[in-house]
């Protein structure tokens, strides 16, 4: 009982242990996942927007190019100049207004008027790179409009709308975009967002992960500005979640399939199959006597089989083969043994014959006669040395059952029922069924009810005496035991008083002891 325990607990420990590993697993799992799909979607990302930059980037070059081949030694800007710095801003979309700073400080603009600066006077959001200068400006003096950068080169200026720019990069709603200079210097963010906080230095294109951001770095061949493309850690850390639900229940899946797998391979069945091809099955055979010559007239064939060193109960494997496809195939191995060890050892042994316990499938089997047949040719055997016993319950389909038993009869096998009265039939069914002996269960003939002329087992013998069988008591284990059978008539017992199951050579050498003392035997 508290073996049972043991073991059920270690089993469920085990399951326990099996099923937080498959979680840390598919945690651990999820968590690398979540961050390479991250950082596949931001390299997507990145790719798109590369693309898109490229029309920016060219007007950009273009519209600094033109205005930077400008006249500017005059002292005033002359209204040819406002309007071509002008028409060199309406054929870029991209670029909003211009403007050029002359030799002596003024500045001539698309506004088509002075300005004082162009600069958003916070040194901060200003990006110094190859000899062009990105500056961020939210509040730009000289427009309603609020967001732009301002790109300088030498003395000439270009105002690059934001919103426009960021529009055709169509970065996804949770992506923000920062620029950043060489050297970590300020950044230029994407609309009404914060600069992203980098802690220096930072890998280039790896996902990095901060307290509240994901990103990956881009450096940018071009003009060495780079790009950082970031998401909130949230997103990252639902990904995660949800990535950690799917499989964490698929590994738990394989777990639990490992273990029906693992379980129906360790299973009795599988095992005893196994077992069974291997030959691995004993069978050992337990003596049946003629109470009053002390001979033995034969032996009962009684399966054994041990599993991991421990030995089976021959009901449960039974059991277990008869449930499923098996114990056909057991039969077969059983009788083959019995053929062999019958050939072997009781060839010249006149009238002792082996009785092999039938389930119910192996009568129900129409092929099982001629097998029969054939095993008793080749170990060229008479079918006398060979019974069968069946069970009632064994007999439930009387007439297919009747037929079958009828062919082995007629190959000359002598059939008993096992078991007798225990069975739920009538008795209508002994004349359906050929049979030639009983077998007295042996309930009927405990010591008690025997001595005591138990109601049951005074009609039980009365049955037995009025079929005119062979009757064969079962179980007897005590030499009390004797008289009452001599009593009533029987001949023939087997049980533990004469001995229990032998192998085969073991039988033989009790065989030829003959007659058996009936004295209980240590064997
Ligand atoms: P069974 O055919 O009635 O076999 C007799 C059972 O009673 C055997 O149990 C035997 O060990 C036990 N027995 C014999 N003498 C005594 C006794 O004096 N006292 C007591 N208490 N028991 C005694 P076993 O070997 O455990 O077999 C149990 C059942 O398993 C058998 O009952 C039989 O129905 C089945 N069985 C065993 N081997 C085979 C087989 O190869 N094929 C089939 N189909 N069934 C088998
Ligand atoms: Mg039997
Ligand atoms: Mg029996």
């Amino acid at each position: 009982m508290i073996a049972a325990y043991k073991a059920s607990f270690r089993k469920y420990t085990l399951a326990l242990c099996a099923m937080a590993a498959a979680g840390s697993i598919a945690w651990f799992c999820s968590g690398q996942l979540a961050e390479n799909i991250f950082e596949q979607r931001l390299n997507n990302v990145h790719d798109d927007f590369s693309a898109a930059q490229v029309e920016p980037n060219t007007q950009i070059d273009k519209a600094l190019e033109a205005l930077g081949r400008f006249d500017r030694s005059s002292q005033e800007c002359s209204g040819e100049q406002y309007s071509q710095i002008a028409d060199t801003v309406k054929n870029f979309r991209f670029i909003y207004q211009a403007a050029v700073q002359l030799e002596n400080g003024r500045i001539c603009s698309s506004y088509g008027q002075k300005i004082t600066s162009v600069s958003a006077g916070n040194e901060s959001n200003r990006i110094l790179v190859k000899g062009r200068t990105y500056e961020i400006s939210s509040d730009q003096a000289t427009s309603a409009d609020t967001d732009f950068i301002i790109i300088s080169q030498q003395s000439a200026y270009v105002w690059v709308n934001k919103e426009i720019l960021l529009d055709n990069m169509n970065l996804p709603e949770e992506v923000q975009l920062d620029l950043r200079g060489p050297g970590g210097m300020a950044s230029i963010t994407s609309m009404n967002r914060q600069p992203l906080k980098l802690q220096e230095p930072f890998p280039l294109e790896e996902l990095v992960t901060t307290t509240d951001k994901a990103y990956v770095a881009f450096p940018n061949n071009r003009n060495e500005l780079i790009s950082v493309l970031s998401v909130a850690l949230s997103d990252l850390t639902a990904l995660r979640w949800k990535l950690f639900v799917v499989l964490a229940f698929m590994l738990e899946a394989l777990v639990y399939i490992a273990w029906r797998i693992h379980s129906y391979y360790t299973s009795t069945v599988v095992q005893l199959r196994k077992a069974t091809r291997a030959n691995k099955l004993n069978v050992h055979y337990q003596p049946i006597v003629n109470l009053r010559t002390g001979h033995l007239v034969g032996a009962e064939a009684l399966s054994r089989w041990s599993l991991k060193g421990a030995a089976i109960p021959a009901d449960v494997f039974i059991a277990a083969a008869e449930k499923s496809d098996l114990i056909c195939e057991l039969t077969r191995s059983v009788m083959r043994q019995v053929a062999e060890d019958y050939s072997t050892y009781f060839w010249a042994c006149k009238d002792f014959y082996i009785a092999v316990n039938l389930s119910a499938q192996d009568i129900l089997d129409s092929t099982f006669p001629d097998f029969v047949a054939s095993i008793m040719a080749t170990y060229n055997l008479p079918a006398s040395a060979i019974a069968f016993e069946v069970t009632e319950r064994a007999l439930l389909d009387h007439e297919s059952a009747s037929i079958q038993l009828q062919r082995l009869r007629a190959y000359g096998h002598r059939i008993a029922i096992d078991d007798f009265g225990t069975g739920y039939s009538s008795l209508s069914f002994i004349e359906s069924v050929p049979v030639d002996m009983l077998k007295i269960d042996r309930s009927f003939i405990t010591k008690d009810k025997i001595a005591a002329k138990d109601a049951l087992w005074r009609h039980i013998t009365h049955i037995a005496k009025a079929l005119k069988l062979e009757v064969v008591a079962e179980g007897v284990e005590t030499q009390q035991q004797l008289p009452h059978l001599a009593s009533e008539g029987m001949l023939l017992a087997q049980g533990w008083l004469f001995s229990k199951e032998l192998p085969a050579h073991a039988l033989a050498r009790r065989f030829f002891q003959c007659p058996v003392s009936l004295n209980p035997q240590t064997d």
